[in-house]
């Protein structure tokens, strides 16, 4: 395996401990915050557990969705050498139990990445902004006054134990943070009603081929045969596919790698294909946290559920988290208060982009986990490609109505299947609508959440599939 030039490294600070902000991770969420922070002129250290040659090498499908609208914290045209494919335009789904593929249009800009050079990129982005980069230092436990204040992290670096004090910690540590297992967050508003079956366990080869791909165009989607899960073939070019699936934790545990593999070796376009790389991790398929912060604490990105449940895009909403995380801890810092009703904007923030969205598609996932698969590939065979886009990423799906006859008349025998979609529609339609009114402050959480609550057990009772949360 490659690897590739350090990048960022601050030498001259390592035995600093103090700082005006700490991020814990240099992925896409901690180095969006970091450069957001050290523009607005303040010193924040990256803390980074891999070394300076192996960061931003992350476990991805490498497609990135919204891929023309990055925050300037780290312009799009900084991350553009790392764009190997922008002639992607849509989905393609292919639904083996029904013999059919879907092609079907992707709103938005779409293109699939050099995962390592962009990952490369971003870092790039953050140094270049004034972040000082501290690689080979596993963060291990949050440092906290008696009432609950996070005031800094404790690390290790190559075995020495290191301090990190902070007036503000941003957890960008990806998913399952261990930062959330140390700190003691019970007196916030933060969501600690996290379980490992909110999250889908995933992994991904780098596959080369001879000859171009027929469908170099597309993103190639593709049921797994069970576990809820889906196979992924993603073209970064004609000959490099990034190759990949994920099962929901929810279920039987799939054998990712043996899957994989079988599912290459029936694919005539793979024969004698080489691959290069091979990486794994988890990703959140659940609602954003309720609240991501914490007097003196905030999480961005996979480390607060920032992924669109139904696809597993995360860069994007990571990009977005870090910035509008570290544009809250700024004004904290300019107030001299890291208390929750000023950290509070940024939930309302990530809420208003995409927040709401990803709690509403949340619940097809949740259908998803109560229905028969084959049933629900049948259907969506039936359906019209852009309302299923729609549905994919709005949240939501409107049919005129000269399409909804069309549709019920393909449906034809998956009429209960689709009374159970348009019941869990208006479901969805429920929750996206309640957390248009996220409230402004934390004094209107518990109300929230509570009627919150209350439209999940409809969700439940609807799709009759077992509480998630
Ligand atoms: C297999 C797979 C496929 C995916 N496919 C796509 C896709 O095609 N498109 C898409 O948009 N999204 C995809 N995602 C999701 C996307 O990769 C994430 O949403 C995104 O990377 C989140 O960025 P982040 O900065 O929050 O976290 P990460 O990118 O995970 O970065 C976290 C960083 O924190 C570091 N870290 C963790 N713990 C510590 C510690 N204790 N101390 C110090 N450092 C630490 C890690 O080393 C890492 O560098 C996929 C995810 C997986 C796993």
């Amino acid at each position: 395996m490659s690897t590739q030039e350090a990048v960022g490294v601050g030498a001259g600070d390592l035995g600093r401990d103090s700082w005006d902000a700490v991020v814990v991770g240099a992925g896409t969420a901690g180095c969006y915050a970091a450069a957001t922070i050290a523009d607005a002129g303040y010193d924040v250290v990256i803390i980074e557990r891999k070394s300076p040659e192996e960061a931003g090498h992350i476990a991805c499908g490498d497609a990135l969705k919204g891929a023309d609208t990055f925050p300037d914290a780290i312009p799009k045209s900084q991350l553009e050498p790392a764009f190997t494919n922008t002639g992607v335009d849509h989905g393609r789904f292919e639904i083996p139990q029904e013999d059919t593929v879907l092609e079907i249009p992707v709103p938005g800009e779409l293109a699939v990445v050099d995962r390592w050079t962009y990952g490369r990129k971003v870092i790039e982005g953050a140094a270049d902004a004034g972040a000082t980069f501290h690689y080979d230092t596993v963060v291990q436990d949050v440092r906290q006054t008696d009432d609950g204040t996070v005031t800094g992290v404790d690390a290790i670096r190559k075995g020495t134990p290191r301090t990190y004090d902070a007036e503000i910690v941003v957890d960008g540590a990806g998913a399952l943070s261990i930062l959330q297992d140390k700190a003691d967050l019970a007196d916030s508003t933060f969501d600690t009603n996290v379980t490992y079956s909110q999250f889908c366990s995933a992994y991904r080869e780098i596959v080369h081929v001879d000859e171009p791909v027929e469908w170099s165009d597309a993103l190639v989607f593709k049921p797994t045969e069970r576990a809820a899960g889906y196979l992924w073939y993603f073209p970064r070019t004609e000959t490099e596919i990034n190759a990949g699936l994920g099962f929901q934790m929810t279920e039987e545990p799939m054998h990712l790698v043996d899957d994989l593999k079988r599912d290459l070796r029936n694919r005539a376009e793979f024969q004698g294909a080489r691959v290069e790389d091979k990486l794994g991790a988890a990703i959140p398929t659940r609602r954003p946290y309720d609240s991501a912060v914490h007097p003196g604490f905030v999480a961005v990105g996979d480390a607060a559920g920032h992924v669109n449940p139904t696809t597993g895009g995360g860069i994007a909403g990571a990009a977005y988290a870090g910035t509008y995380a570290a544009e809250q801890a700024i004004e904290a810092m300019e107030q001299g208060t890291v208390d929750e009703d000023v950290l509070w904007r940024y939930n309302e923030r990530v809420m208003d982009h995409f927040g709401a969205r990803y709690a509403a598609l949340d619940v097809y996932n949740i259908l998803s986990t109560a229905v028969d698969i084959d049933e629900l590939m049948g259907l969506l065979a039936a359906m019209p490609g852009e309302q299923i886009a729609e549905a994919l990423y709005s949240g939501s799906a409107n049919l005129g109505w000269g399409l909804k006859i069309k549709a019920l008349l393909k449906a034809r025998g998956h009429y209960g299947t689709v009374w159970n979609l348009y019941k869990t529609k208006q479901r969805a339609d429920e929750l996206l609508s309640h957390y248009e009114d996220y409230p402004s402050s934390p004094a209107g959480f518990d109300t929230w959440q509570a009627e919150r609550d209350r439209l999940m057990e409809s969700v439940y009772e609807t799709t009759g599939a077992d509480p998630k949360y």
